[in-house]
């Protein structure tokens, strides 16, 4: 079985898995909403928790970069994972 990075999805239907992820950059309307939202070090790919977006530079928990808030990208399967 294939190893799952924690900001993959899989989807089963009938007896195919897929695998699927997408991330896109940051942008002006990006709300984290009541749950937060994945983003994703464009640098070392390295997936970081935020609770909201009314930062402008954030440091990259595992290779300590500073990263401007529009080069992160944005979990946009992440709704998939708070079901509701
Ligand atoms: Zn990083």
């Amino acid at each position: 079985m294939t190893p799952l990075k924690s900001h993959q999805h899989i989807s089963i239907r009938g007896d195919k898995q897929t695998i699927t992820e997408d991330f896109k950059p940051v942008h002006k309307r990006t709300r984290a909403g009541s749950n937060g939202k994945n983003i994703m070090c464009p640098r070392c790919g390295h997936i970081h928790r935020v609770n909201n977006f009314s930062w402008q530079e954030l440091q990259c928990p595992k290779c300590t970069l500073w990263v401007t808030k529009y080069e992160w990208l944005v979990d946009q399967l992440d709704t998939w994972k708070t079901p509701r």
